[in-house]
């Protein structure tokens, strides 16, 4: 291994280097820092969610009732009748049999795929994978092909190659990618699953809340919630909660209720969470609607950075700005933080080189105002 002095050394030197950079406080599309409001396109917090008060409420009446832990694993004696209340819902939702919490989107994916994959198999996953599922495939010890991003073509290839080698094959890819922006080919996806005879595992961490009817996500809105048969999402993005779920047959979910160590050796999540997140998939099965709103939103301000001359990624909510040289990104990033916008520079190691790019969130609660503005500011700094 390197030093860590020459670790640093480099990552300063490549303009890779992170730092953590405290807020005082954020709400739905602003960030507080050292006194100074931002606009704020750094967040997951899609749609606002975080600070809706009937999330709120119902995480301090739980709080109230149940106090701050959860005390327990739930396998030991921290399971609560509310982690199966959302579960049910969390189910009937997302159109699956059955549900299971998972403490992050993180431990989600290093659980479920060892559980379901091992030694004698094989997964095939996009490249652009999330680093929790690229985490998950090497704890898993099967054997891990990586198809180009998106590239089915690439993907059945290795399929007809490799498949006969292994004894059953997981296919992992998000629905909507978090560094790109864009979406799975999920119909084409589950035609080859089919045909090589695959487990289909999707990530909808950036879906959930937002695509497809009142916010179910890409699988549910493409139709193919039979054939995907592990769909996991987060409650911490569009949800504004915190935790993770796994959608999935009774089987596979009691099947991981014991086999997925994530699941199985840590703490259940508190029952605050457990309320705020079940607030929030009740709020979008009522009806919420902001995934659509906001979805025109980003298609608007893609738009209007096209005619600027940028070269701009995806068709979701996550609007990438290829920029392309590490160094320029920064600045560009550092250029639109005095002039009131959090942008997040996006480097090497999270996408290839010459690819850096300014990621924008964006948030049901921005303006037409303010996307304009950060366009103008743009254009001035490029
Ligand atoms: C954010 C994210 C995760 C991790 O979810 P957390 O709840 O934040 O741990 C997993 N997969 C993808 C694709 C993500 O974007």
């Amino acid at each position: 291994m390197e030093s860590i002095e020459q670790f640093l050394k480099q990552r300063q030197a490549q303009h890779t280097l992170r730092v953590l950079s405290p807020l005082t406080s954020r709400r739905p599309g602003k960030a507080i820092q050292a006194g100074r409001e931002y606009v704020d396109f750094s967040s997951n917090d899609y749609l606002g969610l975080s600070s809706h008060h009937e999330l709120i409420d119902a995480a301090r009446a739980a709080l109230e009732s149940f106090g701050v832990g959860a005390s327990a694993s739930r396998l030991m004696s921290g399971d609560l009748e509310a982690h199966h209340e959302l579960e049910e819902e969390t189910a009937a939702f997302k159109g699956k049999e059955d549900a299971l919490l998972f403490n992050s989107g993180y431990q989600a994916n290093v659980g479920i795929i060892p559980a379901m994959a091992g030694r004698q198999d094989a997964v095939f996953a996009d490249r652009l994978s999330h680093a929790s599922l690229m985490d998950g495939i090497l704890l898993s010890r099967a054997k891990c092909f990586r198809f180009r991003h998106n590239d089915t073509e690439h993907l059945e290839r290795l399929l007809e190659q490799h498949r006969k080698n292994f004894e059953s094959a997981l296919i992992v890819t998000e629905s909507v990618f978090s560094m790109d922006g864009d979406r799975a080919p999920l119909r084409r996806l589950v035609e080859l699953k089919n045909r090589y005879g695959c487990t289909f595992f999707v990530d909808e961490a950036h879906a959930t809340g937002v695509f497809g009817s009142q916010g179910r996500g890409c699988v549910n809105e493409d139709d193919l919630t039979e054939d995907v048969e592990l769909v996991m999402g987060t409650f911490s993005k569009a949800l504004g909660g915190f935790g993770a779920y796994l959608a999935a047959s009774h089987d596979v979910v009691h099947y991981l209720t014991n086999a997925a160590r994530s699941f199985v050796y840590s703490t259940a999540l508190p029952a605050a969470v457990v309320a705020a997140d079940l607030a929030a998939i009740r709020l979008c099965s009522k009806g919420l609607d902001r995934g659509s709103i906001l979805l025109q939103k980003a298609e608007r301000f893609r738009q209007a950075l096209r005619s600027s001359g940028f070269l701009v990624l995806g068709s979701s909510q996550i609007v990438p700005v290829v920029i392309g040289d590490t160094e320029k990104t920064v600045c560009l990033s550092e250029g639109l933080l005095e002039r009131g916008f959090r942008v997040l520079p996006v480097r090497p190691p999270t996408v290839p080189e010459a690819q850096s790019r300014l990621r924008f969130s964006l948030c049901y609660f921005h303006s037409d105002e303010e996307l304009q503005a950060v366009v103008e500011a743009l254009c001035e700094l490029a």
